[in-house]
């Protein structure tokens, strides 16, 4: 339901955005840009919920319960790091 919400925002926003355009430039070009802006949220919104997904699938750390990204705790991995050195 948020993502559909978050949406409905996306769309109207472009419309906006569209409108704006039109009194400078002619509609044609405003309406496909507004169409190539969609679909780029649209691509980038799908690879962040995914890239998400993946980290949930992954788990969390047993340790400090942050996400773990590559096998790795960002969080504990930085720790580590900074001690050994
Ligand atoms: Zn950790």
């Amino acid at each position: 339901m948020p993502f559909k919400k978050r949406e409905i925002i996306l769309i109207l926003g472009i419309l906006f955005l569209m409108i704006g355009m039109m009194s400078f430039i002619a509609p044609i070009y405003a309406v496909s840009i507004a169409i190539v802006i969609y679909f780029g949220v649209r691509v980038f919104v799908g690879r962040r919920k995914k890239q998400i997904q993946e980290s949930i699938v992954k788990g969390a750390c047993s340790v400090c319960g942050q996400g773990i990204i590559k096998n790795k705790c960002p969080n504990c991995d930085k720790l580590k790091d900074s001690r050994s050195a």
